[in-house]
């Protein structure tokens, strides 16, 4: 039986996938076409000694216990809730998600109990039954003025669009909270983040006897004769030469700069609210481990969105819209891509999903498990 296969894309998905082909005895080829691996969980110890990820804070969070289970394999992990607060004027920092303090600091007031909150909510929501749209997801549950003040402007600065075009699914990913909570992922059993970092993890998951990697290397369709199967994480309009339009990603230039006074702060990522150009900001030191010399210097990293064509063609995330428009083109992609069994599109820009790592790892293990049981594991 024929085993080499080809994984196109260090990332989650791609590791993911190798480490599991190579354990059940696949010889298993890496490449990626930047100079590491990780992807965008990519992190590196900086010239002030701090710990940064070079595409934006990454935190792991999963109630998922296979996938807490599988990433504990490669690596120290230590607990980390992260916690965000938005700026809504230069001294007033108030919790995100939403919460009970939050109202009480945006509007004045002293609710006091869950039941209270809710049906002060209740009171400014709007009644919309099917909302259709990110815009009416909001004012069905918080109302106009919260609405307007935590998510249209980061939104339109985030996506360039307004809320109404945007999917409602984009939103929800925040949670409301009732009470005083004020964790960012309060839903999750699990929060931790890598003891020694994320590419430390990389390492481990790709160090097997049956897994080569291959830096500095771009996907051509050629490579495809020379194996058995392609696991093919890269963005799948542009395999297929963008025949049926661009599918279309925003992307994040990071401003960093060096901060003499170390920040005590009880949250890591302060979100703007306001209509500047930027989403938000984060000390890094702030999280665990990420604080790896102490030279008296911290960066501050600052995230200013655009379109992944302002920014080298570095995509982050896929955009969904409320009319699907996008998710259409990745269909008539996908349709073609199930023609050509020798090869399987996985992660974000493969399959066009706006995923966390816990998900693209649990899409992953399954992905490589289903393959390996149509095949037969191969002869170790
Ligand atoms: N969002 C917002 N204001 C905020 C935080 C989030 O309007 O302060 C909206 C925005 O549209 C964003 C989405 O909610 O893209 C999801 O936010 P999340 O923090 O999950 O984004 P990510 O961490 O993936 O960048």
């Amino acid at each position: 039986m024929s085993k080499r296969v080809l994984v196109v894309g260090a990332g989650f998905a791609g590791a993911v996938y190798a480490r599991t082909l190579a354990d059940a005895g696949y010889v298993v080829q890496v490449i990626d076409q930047r100079d590491h691996i990780a992807g965008n969980a990519y992190d590196f110890v900086d010239e002030n000694g701090v710990r940064r990820h070079k595409y934006g804070p990454h935190l792991f969070h999963t109630s998922n216990e296979r996938v807490f289970d599988w990433v504990r394999k490669f690596g120290e992990w230590v607990p980390y809730e992260h916690r965000v607060r938005a700026r809504l004027r230069e001294e007033l920092f108030v919790p995100l998600p939403i919460n009970i303090e939050t109202v009480n600091s945006v509007f004045n007031k002293d609710l006091q109990s869950e039941e209270a909150m809710q049906s002060f909510l209740k009171g400014v929501s709007e009644p919309i039954s099917a909302p259709s749209n990110a815009a009416e997801f909001l004012y069905a549950n918080i109302g106009l003025e919260l609405t307007n003040l935590f998510f249209r402007p980061y939104t339109k600065k985030m996506w360039s669009m307004d809320l109404e075009q945007m999917s409602a699914d984009v939103v929800k990913r925040i949670p409301l909270r009732f009470d005083a909570e004020d964790r960012y992922f309060p839903n999750d059993k699990y929060q931790i983040l890598p003891r020694d970092g994320y590419t430390s993890i990389f390492e481990n998951i790709l160090n097997h006897v049956n897994i080569n990697v291959d830096l500095r290397v771009r996907f051509d369709s050629s490579m495809e004769d020379e194996y058995d199967h392609v696991f093919n994480s890269m963005p799948i309009d542009e395999y297929f030469e963008c025949q049926f339009g661009e599918l279309p990603y925003r992307s994040i230039k990071f401003h960093h700069s060096s901060q003499s006074a170390r920040a005590h702060q009880a949250w890591a990522t302060t979100n703007y609210t306001d209509h500047g150009p930027l989403t938000r900001g984060t000390h890094w030191h702030l999280l665990p481990h990420h604080l790896v010399k102490d030279t008296g210097k911290y960066t501050y990293t600052e995230e200013e969105p655009c379109d992944y064509r302002e920014n080298s063609m570095e995509r982050y995330y896929p955009v969904k819209t409320a009319d699907g428009r996008f998710d259409s083109i990745y269909q008539l992609y996908k349709a073609r891509a199930v023609e050509n069994t020798k090869i399987t599109f996985i992660g974000r820009c493969g399959t066009y999903q706006y995923l966390d790592m816990h998900q693209v790892i649990n899409q992953s293990l399954m992905g490589a498990e289903a393959w390996i049981a149509g095949r037969g594991p191969a002869e170790i």
